[in-house]
């Protein structure tokens, strides 16, 4: 660019390609945080589904032991009824008779009571089985979810890091043309306010705050000469014309 006239004036396309490259880095920056991000969600969704499975098997495992135990008291009852008949068989005494009856006919309410238990337990087992299966299937789209998420990540963040290199080189060169006195406060407002640090201005508008701009400043613009923004602090330039 011509730099005889005017040593600050900047052109139009420099500063729309700055623009351009800003929001493409941006939009990169963007990407490549949101990489860990989707790994971290993915795992945590799979760590929460784990413990889901976890809760309904324990769960299971509890009716199973409780319903071992009822199926322990159950043999133990009947080991005693068959005790309490050959006492019976024995006994001495019609008292000795009648007592042995009544703690024969007592344990076999026991056993009857224990094996409607039982039956009950074993119900609640089955009807727990789809709650395992479905806590299963779920787990498993999870993981097969994760997993795919870390290798799109993996295949990802090379290409937006090689990306944002090149955009990068790409800006530093673009900014050469920007005079020495314009340069510092662009960087500034850069570092402040990223993609932000740029906006076209349209039918006298700035595009970044909506606030009017004087049309002496536009065709100071116009002429190439840096202007920023005296409400939000962009750095003006005109869009290309159709
Ligand atoms: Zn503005």
């Amino acid at each position: 660019m011509s730099r005889s006239s005017h040593s600050e004036s900047v052109e139009a396309g420099v500063l729309r390609t700055l623009h351009r490259i800003h929001r493409q880095l941006a939009d990169l920056r963007e990407r490549r945080a949101r990489g860990p991000r989707q790994r971290r969600n993915a795992d945590a969704h799979v760590a929460h589904q784990d413990q889901l499975l976890a809760t309904v098997q324990n769960e299971e495992q509890a009716m199973r032991m409780a319903a071992d135990k009822k199926q322990l008291d159950l043999k133990t009852a009947e080991a005693k009824i068959k005790d309490l008949q050959t006492k019976l068989n024995t006994a001495s005494s019609n008292k000795e008779y009648q007592a042995l009856r009544e703690q024969i006919a007592a344990t076999e309410m026991a056993t009857s009571v224990l094996a409607d238990e039982i039956l009950e337990a074993f119900e609640k087992i089955d009807a727990i089985q789809p709650k395992i299966a479905e806590a299963a299937s779920v787990l498993e789209k999870a993981r097969q979810k994760a997993e795919q998420t870390h290798s799109e990540v993996a295949r990802e963040m090379p290409i937006v890091e090689s990306e944002i290199a090149r955009l990068e080189g790409e800006l530093r060169q673009t900014e050469v043309a920007l005079p020495a006195e314009v340069k510092e406060l662009y960087q500034r407002v850069v570092r402040q306010r990223g993609e932000d640090a740029l906006a076209a201005v349209e039918g006298q508008i700035c595009l970044g705050c909506y606030t009017g701009v004087p049309l002496n400043v536009c065709n100071h613009i116009m002429l190439g000469y840096p202007v920023f923004c005296k409400t939000c602090g962009r750095l003006l330039y005109i869009p290309e014309q159709e």
